[in-house]
């Protein structure tokens, strides 16, 4: 490719702004401590996977073969058998909740779809699409969406087969729904197993909970439907990606033949990532359990250590059991938008992905969150010598990154 001279600093300047911000992200939950250079060669392929990876497709340049084998693994990690199971690589979260929705919604035309008021706002989406009867659900103090309030609901409607959207980490204060609560629930209201869907959006949490000693229950083993989990979230990637498993007796219900590809296709676009796949495959490939173990592990001493720091402040912080979403009243605008954090209503959240190997980031940023909210507990802090780094942590190569941040 032979660029002219100025699009070429075009490009240097955006390689410049990307090495400079890529570990900065402390609102969002992408996790930017990956290494795919094994897979860069690839991308002078027009891989496809357009269709369904257990079927042979005319279109041969596709990484079926990886895709398998990350289906395999996520089976395995969310206690269905792989014969039992279906799913494929999506284009995220959203993508994984939509063809949740989409099962669930052709396993129940005429039901309703129950979600609480903290679900991320995807599923707005999803339900006009869909054209999903829908209705929200309050939510607890800390996230969880409010039992008495959805059976009320359900009752109210006299839904007989209402669709469940349950939250497996929200996307602002990291809490889980409680899964036996809500099948409990559904039983005492005369509602058997087989007459509602149970679907789960771990897009953050996914990742989160088959790796700490006490996991709230999510799995199919716990009785859900589906569940979709983001692949540039915990898992980290260059390209927004994500799976989603369900039933595979459930998914057989909406195959569609192409005879174009020679395939069926179950997935919902047609043409899809087929370097996704193998970013994916790679990082399951090079993670045993026991290093996702130590990652989670050292997200959530973050993120308790972050707690800990603000209250230490006169600051009112608290985070979910299991998640690595630190809740904090709302900082100013200067402050929120300093740090690119996400914020709603009066509530903000900072979390502790990965690549926050040390505190610095975390440090600098509490210290402005003191600083401003409660000035007088921060100057005799000060006084104290305790943590007088008020600034942004320099850009230096040991802080985040390692070797890495020079851009390898
Ligand atoms: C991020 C997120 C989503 C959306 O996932 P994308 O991968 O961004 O499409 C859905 N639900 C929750 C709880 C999330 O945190």
């Amino acid at each position: 490719m032979t660029l002219s001279t100025a699009d070429t600093a075009r490009l240097d300047d955006f390689w410049r702004h990307c090495l400079e911000h890529q570990f900065f992200n402390i609102g969002y939950p992408e996790n930017a401590d990956f290494d795919y250079s094994a897979l860069e060669r690839f991308l002078r392929f027009s891989i496809n996977n357009c269709g369904d990876w257990g079927e042979h497709s005319n279109y041969v340049l596709n990484s079926f073969d990886f895709e398998k084998d990350v289906m395999a693994y996520f089976a395995d990690l969310f206690d269905i058998r792989r014969e039992d199971s279906w799913g494929y690589v999506t284009n995220g979260g959203t993508e994984g909740n939509m063809f949740g929705c989409y099962l669930a919604r052709e396993l129940f035309p005429d039901g309703t779809l129950y979600y609480s008021r903290d679900t991320h706002y995807s599923v707005a989406k999803i339900v006009k699409l869909l054209r999903i009867k829908c209705r929200a659900v309050d939510a607890l103090p800390n996230g969880e969406i409010d039992y008495d309030d959805l059976l009320a609901k359900i009752a109210a409607d006299g839904e007989r087969h209402p669709i469940i959207f349950a939250n497996i980490g929200t996307t602002m204060r990291g809490a889980v729904d409680d899964i036996a609560i809500i099948q409990a629930r559904l039983q005492q209201a005369g509602i058997a197993r087989r007459d509602y869907y149970l679907h789960a959006d771990a897009a953050l949490s996914g990742m989160i909970l088959p790796f700490v000693d006490t996991p709230q229950p999510f799995t199919f083993a716990a009785g859900i439907d589906s569940i979709c989990v983001s692949g540039h979230k915990m898992i980290g990637s260059p390209i927004p990606c994500g799976i989603v498993v369900a039933k595979r007796r459930n998914v057989e219900r909406i195959s569609v033949e192409v005879d174009y590809i020679s395939a069926s296709d179950k997935t919902i676009s047609g043409s899809r990532n087929g370097h996704t796949p193998m970013i994916m495959w790679a990082a399951l490939r090079t993670h045993s359990p026991a290093q996702w173990r130590r990652r989670v592990a050292h997200s959530l001493k973050s993120a308790q250590y972050a707690v800990n720091r603000l209250r230490a402040g006169g600051i009112d912080a608290w985070r979910n059991p299991n998640s690595i979403t630190v809740v904090f009243p709302c900082p100013s605008p200067g402050i929120a938008r300093k740090y690119g954090l996400a914020t709603s209503g009066d509530t903000a959240h900072l979390i502790t992905t990965p690549h926050h190997r040390d505190t610095r980031f975390i440090d600098a940023l509490i210290d402005e969150v003191i600083a401003e909210a409660r000035p007088e507990v921060w100057r005799a802090t000060l006084q104290r010598s305790w943590h007088a780094n008020t600034q942004l942590p320099p850009r230096s190569t040991s802080w985040a990154g390692g070797a890495r941040l020079d851009g390898r």
